[in-house]
């Protein structure tokens, strides 16, 4: 095996989804870089693989100080696999000062790619795939959750989302409010026993979970945005009555926020049809 780092995914849920070069790097690799010892030891045990070498930690907490000391043990020639608890290295996991660091230091680093949750949650849920954003964990705050939906919900791409099963009816809700009646999909236990993808709008979405209070870990997917039709809109209409209603700015950044127009053309425009009414 050529010297250097091994960025090594392994499974999400279901072991046979280890990959037989996965398998083989973890067996000749020196040392391991893990998130928690215990979980990494216990997947040895369970593929059958000798744990006798070095198991080190590298979790989001000390990746900072490790990263030299594991840089050099791969500079002194030793081979080094850097491991998540489950999944793909780095995605909503530590490792990326790490390779950072490799990088800027001339370390080889390989892939040794597999299981990503992203991906096959993504694969399950019908939602297009040609572009979608990853967005990581959603913040477990009010303010900080819905602050994020807003910032998302007007970009054209499927978005996704790592969430977990406690705060996943609390998460919908909030939602509701940014999202409305957009298509979400739920995908939980992937590649385990009771593996579902559950698609709705996000009060569908809510009345089934309480329903069916759901277990384990899961991925929160939105459909991107209907595409809007600038030329059918009528924004003169649109303006005319919002200016009605509530004051020029309000009116504006309503009609902009409703249809994505460009924010200097739709004050222009307001500005004339009030100066036509004086
Ligand atoms: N790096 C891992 C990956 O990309 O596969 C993800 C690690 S992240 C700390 C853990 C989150 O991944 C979970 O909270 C959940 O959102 C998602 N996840 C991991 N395994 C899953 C599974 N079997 N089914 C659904 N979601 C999963």
């Amino acid at each position: 095996m050529k010297n250097g780092l091994y960025i090594v995914a392994t499974p999400i849920g279901n072991l046979a989804d280890i990959s037989a070069r996965a398998k083989e790097v973890l067996a000749e690799a020196d040392a391991i870089a893990c998130e928690d010892t215990r979980v990494t030891r216990k997947l040895f045990s369970l593929l059958g693989l000798s744990a006798a070498k070095p198991f080190i930690t590298c979790q989001d907490h000390n990746e900072e100080q490790q990263a030299q000391s594991l840089i050099d043990l791969v500079k002194e020639g030793k081979t080094l696999a850097l491991v998540s608890d489950a999944g793909s290295p780095l995605i909503s996991d530590p490792g990326y000062k790490l390779i950072r660091r490799c990088r800027e230091q001339g370390v080889k680093v390989w892939t040794v790619p597999g299981c990503c949750a992203v991906i096959s949650a993504l694969q399950l849920s019908g939602l297009p795939t040609n572009r979608f954003m990853f967005a990581g964990f959603i913040p477990n705050k009010d303010k900080a959750r819905s602050d994020l939906f807003n910032e998302l919900k007007n970009i054209n791409t499927t978005l996704v989302f790592y969430e977990t099963a406690p705060r996943i009816v609390k998460t919908l809700t909030a939602a509701a409010g940014v999202f409305g009646n957009r298509e979400i999909a739920v995908a939980r236990e992937i590649t385990k026993l009771y593996e579902e993808c559950v698609n709705g709008t996000a009060e569908e979405l809510i009345a089934h979970f309480e329903e069916n209070p759901p277990k384990g870990e899961m991925v929160l997917m939105v459909a991107p945005p209907e595409e809007i039709d600038r030329e059918k809109i009528d924004t003169d209409a649109l303006l005319r009555e919002k200016l009605g209603l509530m004051p020029l700015k309000t009116a504006v950044k309503e009609v902009v926020e409703q249809t994505g127009l460009n924010k200097n053309d739709v004050y222009a425009q307001a500005l004339k049809i009030k100066n036509e009414n004086l």
